[in-house]
């Protein structure tokens, strides 16, 4: 019989969850609540093809949100029986959380401890957690860290060139996000490049409204693109990822902007968006480079830019590279993004197949190069389907004890 794991995604207006099979990763129902805190809170659950919207309560948030999705899903009771545990994912997880891990309460105080450093995300991962331990008693609940991927990187590539003293007393250090879906595309590239994970060296780009980029040696994660706060490395689509680190103090002293300002202006009007004064979505901006408009243009070939400079020095990192994969709502629809970026990676032996390129989009995952290149792949994520594996093998280890 197969099981099923409900993963949850709690962030401090919203729940999106799923209950994923875990022989293959299938997401059978899912679902979004939205506005948590307000008088229009609103759920959408999908099953089947069908979508059916439901009231929450007003002001509702984690706990009474939780314990409503509870009492729906009694109307799909032969799914629910069928879950085996909670999988939460949760953000920040320091240099505590290599793993996964079963929650407790020691557990939980580390996921408050390591608050100052997610403050938009750790508290709401853990007011979920403490809502569904309330909501679903009987299931094992396992935390499921975003960082923990990264947890394998040498101290050159994780420390920053500051004084020491920053890492040792307040943790200031790289950490990496989005380490889930790195996992599941190195897990994937492996498969379909025929041997072992543990031998591979790739290079994984996750291209979403966040982006990242990872480089990843003998199948170990060695360098990462997003730091101490999801908002260095790649342009993304509303945050700036790499700049001079002296610009948001110049932002405050010569333009008198207050820090929250420069912390919004970097991570909420910048990237796609504050270039191209037009939208974050990579597929509008596409529309409208074609159009002519000079701007959409700048910010797409600004994205390729940056993205093929961290593509290159990362060959430094992952060693002789096995392949280059692209994931995430752009990596894996976005044959212009591709293209794009690899025609500036020519003179390092990157060349891409149009026909193939175009092919591999809409969840259809496989090589795009042409013959003499390095290997380029394309690989639909699925990190629900990694928090569902790791939750379902604690909690039947745990069974087994
Ligand atoms: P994600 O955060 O992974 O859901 O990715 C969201 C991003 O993927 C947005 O910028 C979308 O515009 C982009 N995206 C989704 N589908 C396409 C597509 N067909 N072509 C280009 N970009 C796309």
């Amino acid at each position: 019989m197969s099981s099923y794991v409900l993963v949850l995604n709690c962030g401090s207006s919203s729940i999106k969850f799923a209950i994923v099979a875990v022989n293959n990763g299938e997401s059978i129902l899912s679902g979004l609540a939205e506005n948590l805190g307000s008088d229009n809170s609103t759920l959408k659950i999908s099953h089947a093809k069908t979508s059916t919207s439901y009231s929450l309560p007003a002001n509702c948030k984690h706990e009474s949100a939780l314990s409503s999705i509870n009492n729906i899903l009694n109307e799909y009771q032969d799914l629910k029986q069928k879950v085996v545990a909670i999988g939460h994912r949760v953000v920040h997880g320091g240099e505590i959380f290599t793993q996964a891990t079963l929650i407790d309460d020691e557990v939980k105080a580390a996921i408050k401890n390591t608050s100052h450093m997610a403050p938009l995300h750790n508290p709401a991962n853990l007011s979920g957690i403490e809502s569904a331990q309330l909501a679903f008693p009987a299931l094992q609940h396992v935390a499921v860290f975003d960082t923990a991927f990264f947890q394998t990187m040498p101290k050159h590539a994780y420390l920053y060139a500051l004084p020491y003293e920053l890492y040792k007393t307040h943790g200031i250090r790289r950490y990496g996000f989005h380490g889930s879906s790195h996992e599941f595309v190195s897990t994937k590239a492996a498969e379909l490049l025929n041997q072992p994970l543990e031998v591979s060296n790739l290079i994984t780009a996750h291209l979403g409204n966040g982006c990242s980029i990872t480089a990843i040696n003998q199948g170990k994660a060695i360098d990462t693109s997003l730091g101490l706060t999801p908002l260095e490395g790649l342009v993304m689509g509303t945050r700036c990822g790499d700049l001079d680190p002296s610009i948001p103090t110049y932002m405050q002293e010569t333009l008198g902007y207050s820090a929250s300002k420069v912390n919004d202006l970097l991570n909420k009007s910048s990237g796609l968006l504050g270039i191209s004064e037009l939208s974050n979505d990579c597929r509008l901006l596409e529309e409208q480079s074609k159009n002519g408009n000079e701007l959409a243009q700048l910010a797409l070939e600004i994205f390729c830019y940056r993205l093929a400079k961290y593509i290159a020095s990362y060959m430094v990192a992952s060693g002789p590279l096995d392949a280059l994969v692209f994931t995430g709502g752009i990596g894996e629809n976005s044959s212009f993004i591709r293209q794009r970026t690899i025609a500036m990676l020519s003179t390092l032996n990157f060349s891409i197949n149009e026909q193939l390129n175009e092919k591999m989009r809409f969840g259809h995952a496989g090589f795009v190069q042409q013959e003499a290149s390095h290997k380029i792949i394309v690989i639909p994520t699925n990190e629900e389907w990694v928090i569902a594996n790791k939750a379902a093998k604690l909690t039947l280890a745990s069974g087994e004890q």
